[in-house]
């Protein structure tokens, strides 16, 4: 079983579309299929803005979101929560642009009042972005995009986001937050094999767009907005994904997005309780705490690859690691996109025993019980 942060399984049904037999990326069936799909990521995106869909994994969303909207020499303040914040700052410093990066420890949030005191100091208005993570996959942190947006409030910096791992699984209201550019790549919670990721953009952002000088060919997103217009695509789209993608977001539809994300939260709540009863610390704090995956501190004098090794050796569980200064001190359980309680009750289940083999004091039992009270409640 994996509980991966991505890439998700794969619901049959999807499975189903992916292996259709391939259109004409020139024909009208394909105009019909990229006209469905930008449509229906709009609705999961709660947007009207454009939105493109690239042949990408998600880090490619990202650079697309510098090299399109930014310019060498732009400033931007990079507010970064761990691996993926890093990685974003990263990007834009490898297209020239001055990075004014904020690092708030792993395990928390953004702290908005140091983004609204930045802003204050900025007299001269030279913030060109703000580049923000939505959730944290590293840490299992999610950030307040909502008040991100309201800090901002009328400084000229757009917002570019990072939502690699939220987008389907944690609700962002694009528009009514005031959201310029937001990156996600279908792996995660648009529940389909990575490949395709999605840009959304705003007008403002297009007006950012006509200034930037950064050098962009397979990422230009005006070339990409022009060749959507008459149902096309300026490179070989990868057709299975789309085809895919139309089924994952029918099921969307079919669903309704709030039903997904009250789905995600509860995944979390489960998983978190079980984790706690066992004595066991997430790095986030309960405020913060990711729907998609909740990274958990290994218990004292244990090392988090041990814990994963038997999970995976004894069990059939695969977990995720830590990354970065994290390595070997956390494991990370992903419960997003086609994950279903009982997954999280197995996965509690073997952590007890291998927790217990492995000499940790606890309760056989005992993570499972919290768990299962959290599913009976919600009943
Ligand atoms: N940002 C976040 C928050 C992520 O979780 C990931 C993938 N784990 C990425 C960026 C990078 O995406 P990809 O691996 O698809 O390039």
């Amino acid at each position: 079983t994996p509980m991966l942060p991505g890439s998700t399984p794969v619901p049959p049904r999807l499975l189903r579309a992916l292996s259709e037999p391939l259109l004409n990326q020139r024909g009208s069936s394909f105009k019909a299929l990229i006209d469905d799909v930008t449509d229906g990521v709009k609705y999961a995106y709660q947007t009207n803005n454009d939105v493109l869909i690239l042949p990408s994994s998600g880090t490619g969303g990202m650079e697309a979101a510098i090299v399109n909207f930014l310019s060498p020499g732009d400033k931007v303040l990079a507010l970064s929560i761990g691996a993926f914040g890093d990685r974003f700052a990263t990007i834009a410093q490898t297209h020239g642009c001055i990075v004014d990066k904020v690092d708030f420890p792993w395990g928390a949030a953004v702290d908005l009042q140091v983004v609204r005191e930045r802003l204050a100091a900025d007299v001269h208005k030279e913030y060109k972005a703000i580049l923000v993570t939505h959730n944290e996959t590293a840490t299992g942190v999610c950030n307040d995009l909502q008040g991100l947006g309201q800090v901002r409030g009328d400084h000229p910096a757009l917002i570019l986001v990072d939502s690699v791992s939220a987008l389907g699984v944690m609700e962002v209201k694009t528009d009514e937050w005031g959201l310029d550019v937001i990156v996600t790549a279908a792996q995660k919670g648009f529940l389909i094999p990575p490949g395709v990721c999605f840009v959304s953009v705003s007008p403002r952002a297009w007006a950012a767009y006509e200034r930037s000088t950064s050098p962009k060919f397979y990422w230009d997103l005006g070339s990409a907005k022009k060749f959507l217009e008459k149902g096309q695509t300026p490179v070989t789209p990868a057709i299975p994904q789309l085809a895919g993608l139309r089924e994952a977001l029918k099921l969307f539809q079919e669903k309704g997005l709030d039903h997904i994300f009250a789905k995600q939260i509860y995944l979390r709540d489960i998983t978190r309780a079980g984790v706690k009863a066992l004595g066991l610390k997430p790095l986030a704090d309960d405020a913060v705490a990711s729907a998609a995956v909740t990274a958990v501190w290994a218990p004292a004098g244990i090392e988090a690859r041990a814990i994963n090794r038997k999970m995976r050796e004894d069990y059939n569980v695969v977990l995720a690691g830590g990354q970065k200064k994290l390595e070997n001190k956390i494991f990370r359980i992903g419960h997003l996109g086609y994950v279903q309680h009982l997954d999280i009750l197995a996965t509690i289940g073997a952590l007890e025993m291998t927790l217990k083999e492995l000499g940790v004091p606890i309760e056989l039992g005992s993570g499972v019980k919290a768990a299962q009270n959290v599913i009976m409640s919600r009943k």
